[in-house]
C-alpha cells in the first residue's frame, strides 16, 4: 500500500514536472513568469532585469511581469564579495531561480547563463519557456573580453534602427562581454566612404546618435565603454598647410585627410579636434581608449619618423594628457597595428619598446599586430611586448586574413578556425580579446571569443552547443552544429540540405530571429546585407518592435551611405 501511494505520488510530481516542462500548469494556462528585484535596486540592477523580461519576450512571447507572483519566479541580486563579473544560479527559497552577480556585469552575465540554460521550444515546434536548471558559480579569467564594431564607416552605423544597436549591445552583454568599443568618425572620406567637414557636419549627426545609443546602452548595463582613436586623423577642412607627409607603409592604408603632429601648428589642431570628441561623450563616459597607428593614421616626415615609435607615441601621449583630466580613469591600450611595414620605418616596434622601457606608466595594454604568422608578432616572441604590458587580441574575424572565410557575409560561425587562432594565441594574449567586427555576420565568432576569454581552457565545441541551442533550438541544435561544421569545411550545399531540414521543425521565433535567416543567407548564398546593416525590423519579432520600427523608419534613413 504504501509502496502504490509513492509511486502515486511520484507519477504526479513526475507529471507535474512534464506539464511545467511544457510550459502548462495543472489548469491548462500557461504559466506566468515575474522576475524580482530589491526594492533598493539600482537604475543598473532595474535595467538588467528589462533585458531578462525582453529577452523572453522575444524568444516566445512571454510577458515577464515584476515582483514575486509568478509561476515561475527569477529573482535578482547582488552578493558581496566573490570574483570581479562572477555570479552565481541557486534555488529560490520559495521557489524558482535565485541569480547573484558579485557585481552589476555580473548580474548581467549570471541572467545570460540562466537564459542559455533555459529552452523556448516544447520539441514539436510550439514556443514556451522551460526556466533553465543549471545551478553553480562562475568567473572570468582575462580582462578583456570585448567587441569592436566598424562605427566610424559601417554602413550599420549610418543606417541601423536605434533598437537594434541597443539589442547588439545587451546580447553581446548575455554573453559575458565586458567591454564595447567603436572608433570615433574622424573621417577626411575616400572612395565610397563618406567624410565629414567638420565635429558640426550635419552628416556626422545620425552616426553619432547611434554611436551614443551604443555607448549609453552600455553605460546602462554596466559595461565599460572603449573608444578607438587614430591619433593623426582628421576632418577634410584641415588646413592644407598642416598635413602629414606621405609614408611608406606598405600594410595599411593612408585613407584619411592626415596632419603632421610633429609642427606647433599640428599638435594644436589635433588636440583641439580630440578635445571636442572626448568632451561630446563626457556625458556618457569612456573607459578605455585606443591609439591606432595605420589604416588611416601615420605621418612620413622626418620628425615624425619611425611613426609607430615616434611621432604616433607623442601625440597618443598628448591626447592621454587631456583625456585624463575628462576621464581620471581612463584605461590606454597602444595598438601596434601594421607596424614595421614602411621600408624607411622598419623598426617601429623596438623604438616603442624603448619609449615604453623608459616610461610606460601612461600605458596598459599593448594592442599587437595580429595579421602576421602565428597571430602575434615576432619580435614580441623573441623580446616580449613593449613596456611588459599585458597583450590584448584585435581579432581580425570580419575579412578574409588567415583564411577567415565570412566574404558572403552571412552569419558565419568558424568554430574549427575560432579553435586553431584560440590555441595559438591563449597563452600570448594575457589582456584578453577585441575581435574586430565590420557587420553582425561575425556574431557566432564573436560569442565563441568572448566565451574563451571567460575560460581560455573550455573547448570550443562546449560553446558552440551552448550557442546553437540558446540561438537556434534546443531540440534541432546537433543537426545545426553538423550544418555548420559541414559549411566551414565547404560542403556548403550539405549544410544547406541540413538546415531546410530542420527550419520548419522550428518554432516561428526561431525561424523569423535575425540570426537564423542570417546562417540561411550564409548557406544559400542570398544576400544577408538588410540584416547587417540592421535596415530590417528590430529582431523582436512581436508586433511592438514592428510599430517602432515604422516610427523610426524615417530617421533611420536620414544618413544613408553614399553610392
Ligand atoms: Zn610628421
Amino acid at each position: 500500500m504504501i509502496k502504490v501511494t509513492n509511486n502515486m505520488s511520484r507519477a504526479i510530481l513526475l507529471c507535474a514536472a512534464l506539464l511545467a516542462m511544457i510550459g502548462v500548469t495543472a489548469a491548462g494556462k500557461t504559466p506566468t513568469v515575474s522576475v524580482a528585484v530589491p526594492a533598493t535596486a539600482d537604475a543598473t540592477h532595474q535595467r538588467i532585469a528589462q533585458v531578462f523580461a525582453s529577452q523572453l519576450h522575444q524568444r516566445c512571447g512571454l510577458r515577464v511581469e515584476g515582483g514575486s507572483g509568478g509561476d515561475i519566479v527569477v529573482e535578482l541580486v547582488l552578493g558581496s564579495g566573490g570574483a570581479p563579473d562572477g555570479y552565481s544560479i541557486s534555488d529560490r527559497k520559495g521557489g524558482g531561480t535565485l541569480i547573484t552577480g558579485n557585481n552589476h556585469r555580473g548580474l548581467l552575465y549570471g541572467v545570460g547563463k540562466f537564459l542559455r540554460s533555459s529552452t523556448y521550444e516544447d520539441g514539436g515546434g510550439n514556443a514556451t519557456f522551460v526556466p533553465g536548471t543549471w545551478r553553480g558559480s562562475s568567473a572570468p579569467v582575462q580582462p578583456h573580453r570585448a567587441v569592436y564594431w566598424w562605427t566610424h564607416i559601417g554602413p550599420r552605423w549610418r543606417n541601423s534602427e536605434l533598437e537594434n544597436i541597443r539589442l547588439d549591445v545587451e546580447e553581446m552583454g548575455l554573453w559575458g562581454v565586458n567591454v564595447i568599443a567603436g572608433c570615433f568618425p574622424v573621417q577626411g572620406g575616400y572612395g565610397k566612404i563618406p567624410g565629414y567637414r567638420g565635429f558640426d557636419d550635419p552628416k556626422l549627426a545620425g552616426l553619432l546618435a547611434r554611436m551614443e545609443t551604443m555607448l549609453k546602452t552600455a553605460r546602462a548595463l554596466g559595461l565599460r565603454t572603449c573608444l578607438f582613436v587614430v591619433p593623426n586623423s582628421a576632418y577634410s577642412g584641415a588646413p592644407a598647410d598642416i598635413r602629414a607627409t606621405p609614408h611608406q607603409n606598405q600594410c595599411g592604408g593612408n585613407h584619411g585627410v592626415l596632419v603632421c603632429p610633429s609642427t606647433p601648428q599640428g599638435e594644436a589642431y589635433l588636440l583641439k579636434q580630440w578635445e571636442g570628441v572626448l568632451k561630446h561623450f563626457q556625458v556618457i563616459g569612456i573607459d578605455e581608449l585606443v591609439f591606432f597607428p595605420y589604416d588611416e593614421g601615420g605621418c612620413g616626415c622626418e620628425r615624425c619618423r619611425p611613426w609607430g615609435g615616434n611621432g604616433f607615441l607623442k601625440i597618443s601621449r598628448a591626447i592621454q594628457r587631456m583625456a585624463d583630466t575628462l576621464y581620471p580613469d581612463v584605461e590606454i591600450a597602444l595598438s601596434t597595428w601594421c607596424f614595421d611595414k614602411d621600408p624607411k620605418a622598419p623598426n617601429e616596434t623596438e623604438k616603442l619598446a624603448e619609449a615604453l622601457d623608459k616610461d610606460h606608466r601612461w600605458v596598459d595594454y599593448i594592442m599587437p599586430d595580429y595579421r602576421v604568422p602565428g597571430y602575434f608578432p615576432q619580435k614580441m616572441i623573441d623580446h616580449g611586448v613593449p613596456g611588459n604590458l599585458p597583450a590584448i587580441n584585435f581579432a581580425e574575424i570580419s575579412m578574409k586574413w588567415h583564411g577567415w572565410n565570412n566574404e558572403k557575409r552571412g552569419l558565419s560561425p568558424n568554430p574549427a578556425k575560432v579553435a586553431e587562432m584560440w590555441a595559438l594565441t591563449k597563452d600570448h594574449y594575457q589582456g584578453g580579446i577585441i575581435p574586430y567586427c565590420e557587420h553582425i555576420y561575425t556574431d557566432a565568432d564573436m560569442v565563441m571569443l568572448a566565451q574563451l576569454s571567460w575560460a581560455p581552457d573550455r573547448p570550443v565545441d562546449d560553446v558552440l552547443q551552448e550557442y546553437t541551442r540558446f540561438e537556434f533550438s534546443a531540440t534541432h541544435s546537433s543537426d545545426v552544429i553538423e550544418a555548420i561544421r559541414r559549411n566551414e569545411a565547404g560542403h556548403t550545399d550539405q549544410a544547406a540540405r541540413i538546415l531546410k531540414s530542420v527550419e520548419p521543425k522550428l518554432t516561428t521565433f526561431q525561424r523569423d530571429a535575425w540570426r537564423w535567416r542570417s546562417l540561411m543567407c550564409r548557406v544559400t548564398g542570398a544576400s544577408a546585407k538588410s540584416i547587417n546593416y540592421g535596415v530590417e525590423p528590430p529582431r523582436n519579432r512581436i508586433g511592438l518592435a514592428r510599430a517602432n520600427h515604422r516610427e523610426q523608419g524615417a530617421a533611420a534613413d536620414a544618413d544613408k551611405p553614399r553610392r
